[in-house]
């Protein structure tokens, strides 16, 4: 057996054992691997894609203690009490503990007890810190929320620049820095601050296939956001307004009405708002209804619904604010309520912006505008946003790819009429005007104008103003019309000309639109989809609250709801049924196995329902093992790539043959190597680089690339000694 393949299954004995999962979310694998390697690395992952992991289990595995840089108490201090649930030493050094609190961590540390230790910037790069620490094994350094050291991100943090002298300090530990918002430009200048070696970057895919997005017009509020919270009775959701004024009428109005809401804006105190965010992280309450300010250093996975009141100012806010929803992978709805107004709104909040910072701001407005207006697939939308390409022609999880929004009939003549009225008042009037002048208005302006004359005078006169009005926002939305100057006044442009001509078609919604089916039946990401008993849910749910609060932890750090709902599914009453539920490591199961066990079993039998029920397990897809024994449990595309480099292709041609990324495709290199046992790297790598390879290796037997990578001083790329070590490890097999 190799001793990569004895990592990975360390790696995942530690999974099993610490958190009770059985596999790698998409990206963790190679992550992981970057830091048992130690080779430096920047990993941006979706929120909720599973980045704390990709350093903690390592840390758990490697020798020494993983320092881990995160800029808020609240979220090391959730980190810390997870992994301390989960049966893991770790510990945060902050500026709340006393003297005492902060000694006794460290003895910790001397003693080797710790596994992570969290701390922030600014301390970790004092002096004292560092000299301390250089006494101690660590293992690797982590960076979370890296993004907040680039100046080019939207949350740059100057303390973050501190890290960059981690190098100096210790010049043989590997850095790796996490992050779920990074444009090109941000990770590029991650890993030049942090001065990372040899970076190995590892990008995630932005979409967040279970979530659901809608986007509506803002009809009446109240109502539309009433209809969401109704889907989602007794779940946790947050509300985003634009105001603070917004944000507390709401509340109050949700309060009015029986619910759980609390508001959250700066104009509370900080006392108000931690008691705010505790109430709704500990299930106190139900809904937040926040202004911008909420949101950072919220790790609650359960989150089930974020409504947008009101259009945010980016797709960048937008984003990050509807990433809050469903961190745990199950279903969660994502409700936006505009108006155009919001967009002025919003320019006029930010009028104190000069310069580029304010055409910055413009076209960030106009991006969202656009979103909001758009008839694209919204996943599609968000994800090409962030540079990516989309996958898949349907996404079944928006209200484009759900048909949820009723299309105009003939939206070619609809659109021809309003841009040739916009063309007859000379492109001087603003939406409003022509609307007015396309119904057939008695305005004085208009007849002052002499505009009644026009041939697109009352063209829509038997619809509503309102509808014309709507459809013109939808043009500009779709690149037909643009809004200019001060009066925004209406152009057409280019395209708009095309669609004159007919030979670009627009899309047009109908005023009235079918109501939104519920979230989690026609997601497509229903990732959970067997059927669980809701009763014995709810039970648990209650039971799960008790002990969290008998504990002094959040209710989702006892279990989250995936394994509420896989007990609900199972149904386990022995101890060895309890353990094979998703989320159930040996320390949970030592700490709650027994109470839950004798909840279900009472609950059951109330209910005359059947216990030690056998599902597939199918939440988490199965960990791709390091040599499967079978081929059928390869990938289809793994063993296309195995056809292609048995007839001796290159990477970079099997790249282009498969439409992969290279980096991908050296992966499948790797794994074929390791299937096909081969001991001779060739083609691949020359075999004068092999024979050096071979004879340096023989002395590190440690199993990691980096002092071999140090050794060759980086003449050698990591990819050519991950090839060379698999063959290598492959003769010792062979000759076992
Ligand atoms: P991020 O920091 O990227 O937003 P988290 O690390 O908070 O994401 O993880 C989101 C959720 O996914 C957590 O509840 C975590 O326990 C869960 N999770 C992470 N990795 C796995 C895995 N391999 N299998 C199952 N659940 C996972």
């Amino acid at each position: 057996m190799s001793a990569t393949t004895d990592e990975l299954r360390l790696l995942q004995a530690a999974l099993h054992k610490h958190w009770g999962y059985d596999g790698f979310r998409p990206h963790q694998q190679a992550a992981m691997q970057a830091v048992l390697d130690g080779r430096d690395s920047v990993v941006v992952l979706p929120t909720g894609g599973g980045k704390s992991l990709c350093y903690q289990a390592p840390a758990v595995i490697l020798e020494g203690v993983a320092i881990i840089v995160s800029p808020l108490i609240s979220l090391m201090k959730d980190q810390v009490d997870s992994l301390r649930e989960c049966g893991i030493p770790a510990a945060a050094v902050n500026s709340s503990q006393s003297a005492a609190e902060r000694s006794a961590i460290a003895a910790e540390l001397r003693a080797g007890r710790l596994k992570l230790l969290y701390v922030a910037p600014e301390r970790l790069c004092t002096d004292r810190m560092l000299h301390f620490l250089l006494e101690l094994k660590i293992s690797f350094i982590a960076v979370d929320e890296a993004h907040c050291i680039s100046n080019w991100g939207h949350d740059f943090r100057p303390e973050f620049r501190l890290l960059g002298q981690l190098r100096n300090t210790f010049p043989d530990v590997a850095v790796h820095a996490y992050t779920a918002t990074a444009t090109e430009l941000v990770r590029q200048d991650i890993a030049e601050q942090l001065r990372l070696n040899d970076t190995e970057f590892i990008v995630g895919s932005f979409d967040r296939p279970n979530l659901q997005y809608r986007v509506m017009r803002r009809q009446q509020v109240k109502s539309q956001i009433r209809d969401v919270i109704a889907r989602h009775k007794g779940e946790s959701g947050i509300i985003y307004c634009i105001s603070r004024r917004e944000v507390d009428s709401t509340a109050a109005d949700l309060k009015a009405d029986g619910y759980r809401a609390l508001p959250y804006h700066a104009g509370l105190t900080d006392i108000q708002r931690v008691k705010h965010q505790d109430m709704f992280v500990n299930d106190k309450v139900d809904i937040i209804v926040a202004t911008v300010a909420f949101g950072m250093g919220i790790d609650k996975p359960d989150v089930r619904f974020v409504i947008h009141a009101a259009a945010p100012k980016s797709v960048e806010h937008y984003q990050q604010e509807t990433g809050r929803a469903g961190r745990d992978s199950l279903p969660a709805e994502c409700a936006l309520f505009y108006s155009h107004g919001d967009f002025m709104t919003w320019e006029k909040m930010q009028s104190d912006l000069e310069g580029d910072a304010a055409s910055q701001m413009k076209a960030s407005l106009k991006l969202m505008e656009h979103y909001c207006s758009s008839m694209s697939c919204r996943h599609r939308t968000l994800v090409e946003h962030f540079g990516q390409d989309y996958d898949g022609d349907n996404c079944a999880a928006c209200d484009v790819c759900l048909d949820q929004l009723e299309l105009v009939a003939e939206p070619l003549i609809v659109a021809q009429k309003i841009l040739s009225c916009v063309v007859r008042v000379r492109e001087m009037f603003g939406a409003m005007y022509v609307s007015q002048v396309l119904c057939g208005s008695q305005e004085a302006r208009i007849l002052e104008n002499g505009h009644d004359r026009l041939s697109t005078y009352n063209l829509l006169g038997d619809l509503h103003q309102n509808v014309v009005r709507e459809w013109i926002e939808q043009l500009v939305g779709q690149g037909c019309l643009a809004k200019d100057g001060e009066y925004r006044t209406l152009k057409v442009t280019a395209f708009g000309r095309q669609v004159l001509k007919g030979e670009a078609v627009p899309r047009l919604l109908q005023p009235t639109k079918k109501r939104a089916a519920t979230t989690s039946t026609t997601s497509k990401a229903a990732v959970d989809e067997q059927p669980f008993d809701a009763g014995l849910f709810e039970f648990l749910r209650a039971l799960r609250k008790e002990l969290a609060e008998a504990r002094g932890i959040p209710p989702f750090m006892v279990f989250g709801d995936v394994t509420l709902r896989d007990l609900a599914r199972r149904r386990p009453v022995t101890a060895e049924a309890f353990h094979e539920v998703h989320g159930v490591g040996d320390r949970k199961a030592a700490e709650y196995g027994e109470v839950f066990r004798a909840a279900i079993a009472e609950y059951c039998t109330a209910q005359q329902l059947p216990t030690e029920v056998a599902v597939p397990k199918g939440i988490v897809p199965p960990v791709v093992s390091e040599r499967p024994k079978d081929p059928s449990e390869r990938s289809a595309a793994q063993c296309t790539a195995d056809g292609y480099f048995r007839s001796g292709m290159m990477v970079e041609q099997v790249a282009v043959k498969m439409s992969r990324a290279v980096s991908t495709t050296r992966q499948y290199l790797t794994e074929f190597l390791r299937f096909d046992r081969r001991t001779s790297p060739e083609p691949w790598l020359d075999p004068a680089v092999f024979d050096r390879i071979a004879v340096v290796a023989a002395d590190y037997p440690d199993e990691r690339l980096k002092p071999l990578f140090e050794h060759f001083e980086g003449v050698i790329s990591y990819d050519d000694l991950r090839v060379a070590m698999v063959c290598l490890r492959n003769r010792q097999v062979t000759t076992l």
